[in-house]
């Protein structure tokens, strides 16, 4: 890496470690780290909030100054060691039992990553997850390595006019100012691929380090492309979809060589998302040139070791590219695996879709890639299985093999200094390096008075914050004297007022201004004399999205008003820090999405572990974690009210239970059953709905079991993938020929026998499995039996009398026989789609 030039060999001893600190972004949640780059440079730490710049821009003489200072070397000292320790010590997944299976490496890709806001890749709550699924990874020493692209002027910056109109900004960072540097390898030369793209793209790699985790960053600003293509990488969710699609070639196609030149063999690859889907079809190809199999096989191996993640509540929340562009971009790439474009296209479409211009879909793709499929919440699976149904003909939606596993957030990441020591205080220091399943019996014992100052001084830190942006924003747009500025900053917002939190992307399905229906209801809400509320909203809208930018004017001209502007305020610009600030700070976060839109929602996770309370529809996260014991829901889990009827909800929940909750004090001033909810909400929730659990959900669940999957089939040069690949395919040309001559079914008062004629042709039973099937409508497990082969039909060629007698407990029209494949490694439906009822 390159030491700044500032860095004199004779300060290397006493400031040891402090540049591979600033680059290391898993020291972005370290409190005591923050000190070090305050003491350093407080203003430009705080305005930028990145080590690694901070160390570049600082004197020479500063530095000597430092090194010459006993406290500072001493607490560096402390934080470098702690450091170096933390990457080699054991955890969680050292210390796990993993049954002799060989997991040495999962790659995960994602079209963004949140990390810190010294590395702006990430637009929301996508990229949040993806750097909180790395920083739990290292937490728990998992062997990941992430994948992603650098843009040059990430997503966009929201600014206002005078109108409360948003502007579009696209300021480009300098790579150098990026904690992020060049990969180099054999002789130090910068690691460089060129893509098999028609414009034969070079692309560049670089390196962020979370702790133990590397995350390698492709850019394709490299003086070598062509004007055009060095802009792949410039903007994150720019262009149309010719581009959006340049960057997704990059990130699986490039993503996976990038590994390879590296001689990183991952066993499992994560999708994060549709966007890294060409990822299945290169490490396939990889894959066939290997081994030396055609594509089929590649795919029928390499798919045993990925996994695919969906984020979306709707259809057209995938990413579709039309087949023209698809072949003009990957027509060459086609014939690289050995397959016409039709081939290749219908991986992108649902089975029997003929229409010459149907798109390409990339969670089409992504599925079909896969051995696994998960949505991010229950509810979201449930909806997954739906828009997924297509993709698999004939199949009874609740058989559709998506399953989930909830969101969670990295904790340590989003907690307020204060609420880390109360925290380690009830439950020590390296909670989150393993299991944290104890930690609801240690910190239920917090005190009451314990958890209401935690309240005061996190709730003070965003007033302060909130007077800090509203000074900033008054200085640029007003020409009122210092004094006067002073005043009217002292007079917006009040630290011991109850405090709401909204911010979110401004998406209409979010219904961002819900809590807006009734303007005047609000204002009497926030102005209340004795029971006063403030709020805090923040939110960006993509710039195409013109209804979304009208939903943020709205709220800009409400907070205008002279009543309201002491108690309400939008910030803008959300990212990192200002979601840090607030959901450290606040009382109450509220989410009002459509149902059942919200795939998860993350940014309520954030504020358990500092004890905000959530009020939010019941939608993704929310419907599995609400009790009335920990939060208030909008909505009915069943219910299906109007708008207007839940905003009318909305206003009454707060005005009625809320408010008064939150100012019932008792005789030390504390509000009982406000603080009761507190503890409830922090003991029960923060610990399952953390980075923590998700990723060890996953290791768990997936990446263990895929990884001894992928290494069953490709063992012995893919011989076992091999006589898969064989038996699918014979499975696939044989099945039209199965038949069924003969049903019998008797019943009796306690129980129905069915009896079927079943000629396989040139299948085998061993090929098929007979059940009886009846949906599951009243909830019970056996809903499905597999009928067993009575006999042999004389006289036919693999033809058998199947049977089974069941309790008779539904009508018996609810049963329905049917044939399925069946193999002992095969998963039906995910790999073997063909299914005969028989009607
Ligand atoms: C957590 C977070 C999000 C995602 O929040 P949602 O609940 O999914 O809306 C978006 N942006 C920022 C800056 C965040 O911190």
């Amino acid at each position: 890496m390159t030491i700044p030039k500032y860095f004199r060999p004779d300060m290397e001893q006493k400031l040891d470690g402090l540049s591979d600190l600033a680059r290391d972004c898993s020291y972005s949640w370290v409190h005591g780290a923050d000190e070090i780059w305050r003491e350093l440079d407080a203003e430009f730490w705080a305005q930028t909030r990145n080590p690694w710049l901070v160390l570049q821009a600082i004197s020479r003489a500063r530095l000597e100054d430092l090194s010459q200072n006993e406290a500072f070397c001493e607490k560096l000292r402390t934080i470098v060691s702690a450091h170096r320790q933390a990457l080699s010590e054991q955890r969680w997944f050292q210390t796990k039992k993993r049954q002799g299976i060989a997991l040495r490496k999962i790659a995960y890709f994602s079209m963004e990553f949140g990390l810190s806001e010294a590395l702006p890749i990430y637009s929301g709550g996508l990229g949040l997850l993806a750097g909180d699924h790395l920083k739990a990874a290292n937490d728990l020493g998992l062997p990941l390595v992430g994948v992603g692209l650098l843009y040059q002027k990430g997503y966009f910056r929201q600014a206002f006019d005078a109108d409360g109109n948003q502007i579009a900004l696209y300021p480009s960072s300098e790579t150098s100012d990026l904690p992020v540097c060049p990969v180099r390898i054999n002789h130090g030369e910068w690691l460089r691929i060129q893509l098999l793209t028609p414009s034969r793209l070079w692309v560049r790699v670089w390196q962020a380090q979370i702790g133990r985790i590397k995350l390698y960053l492709l850019d394709s600003n490299d003086p070598a492309n062509h004007p055009v293509d060095r802009c792949i990488t410039a903007e994150l969710y720019g262009g149309e979809s010719e581009y959006r699609l340049s960057q997704e070639i990059l990130l699986g196609i490039g993503g996976w060589q990038v590994l390879q030149a590296l001689g990183i063999t991952p066993e499992v690859c994560h999708l994060n998302e549709g966007h890294a889907a060409l990822l299945v079809l290169e490490r396939a190809r990889h894959f066939m040139n290997a081994h030396r199999v055609d594509f089929a096989t590649a795919l029928t191996v390499t798919r045993a070791g990925n996994l695919f993640t969906t984020h979306t509540s709707v259809e057209a929340g995938f990413d579709r590219f039309s087949p023209e562009l698809i072949k003009n971009s990957l027509g060459l790439y086609a014939k690289a695996l050995n397959i016409d474009l039709d081939t290749l296209l219908a991986l992108g479409r649902n089975p029997g879709d003929n229409n010459p211009a149907a798109p390409f879909n990339m969670a089409c793709l992504a599925i079909r890639g896969s051995a696994a499929v998960n949505g991010v919440s229950r509810l979201h699976a449930e909806v997954s299985r739906n828009i997924f149904l297509p993709l698999f003909p004939g199949w009874p939606k609740y058989e559709i093999p998506v399953t989930h596993v909830t969101n969670g957030v990295h904790v340590p990441a989003w907690d307020s200094m204060e609420a880390d020591e109360l925290w380690t205080n009830l439950c020590g220091k390296n909670r989150w390096f393993c299991d944290p399943d104890h930690l609801a019996a240690q910190f239920r014992h917090v005190k009451d008075h314990d958890l209401w100052n935690l309240r005061a001084q996190n709730r003070s830190r965003l007033v302060q914050f909130v007077r800090d942006e509203y000074s900033r924003e008054l200085n640029v747009h007003s020409t009122l004297s210092d004094t006067e500025l002073e005043d009217l900053v002292l007079r917006l917002f009040d630290p011991n007022v109850l405090t709401i939190g909204f911010a979110r992307r401004f998406a209409t399905y979010k219904r961002p201004n819900l809590l807006l229906t009734d303007p005047e209801r609000l204002a009497r809400l926030l102005t209340d004399p004795h029971r006063p509320v403030q709020l805090v909203v923040s939110g960006k809208a993509h710039p195409a999205d013109l209804p979304g930018q009208r939903l943020i004017k709205a709220w800009h001209q409400f907070i205008r008003r002279p009543e309201i502007r002491e108690r309400a305020i939008f910030l803008s610009d959300y990212d990192m820090i200002t979601a840090e600030y607030l959901v450290q700070g606040v009382d109450l976060w509220i989410n009002t999405p459509r149902r059942p839109w919200e795939a998860c929602g993350t940014s309520g996770m954030k504020i358990l572990v500092n004890g905000g309370l959530n009020l939010s529809e019941l939608d993704g996260w929310w419907a599995e974690a609400y009790r009335p014991e920990v939060g208030w829901a909008l909505n009915g889990h069943e219910a299906e009210h109007t708008d207007a009827q839940q905003a009318d909800m909305l206003y009454g929940l707060l005005e009625n239970e809320i408010v008064p909750a939150f100012y019932r004090r008792n005789d030390s001033g504390i509000p009982e059953r406000w603080v009761a909810k507190m503890r409830e909400s922090m003991t029960t929730l923060t610990p399952y709905f953390s980075a923590n659990r998700m990723v060890r959900e996953y290791t768990d669940r997936f990446y263990l079991s895929l990884a001894d999957q992928y290494q069953r089939r490709a063992a012995n040069g893919a011989r076992s993938g091999r006589d898969l690949a064989r038996w699918l395919s014979r499975l696939n040309d044989l099945w039209p020929k199965i038949h069924v001559a003969h049903v019998e079914i008797e019943n009796s008062e306690s129980v129905y026998s069915f009896r079927l004629q079943v000629y396989l042709g040139d299948l085998t039973a061993e090929d098929v499995k007979v059940e009886l099937f009846a949906e599951p409508t009243y909830g019970d497990a056996d809903n499905i039996y597999e009928m067993r082969i009575d006999h042999e039909l004389p006289g036919a060629v693999n033809g058998f009398v199947y049977s089974v007698e069941i309790p008779a407990k539904r009508p018996i029209s609810d049963y329905t026989p049917r044939i399925i494949p069946s193999h002992p490694d095969v998963s039906v439906p995910t790999e073997a789609q063909p299914i005969l009822w028989v009607k």
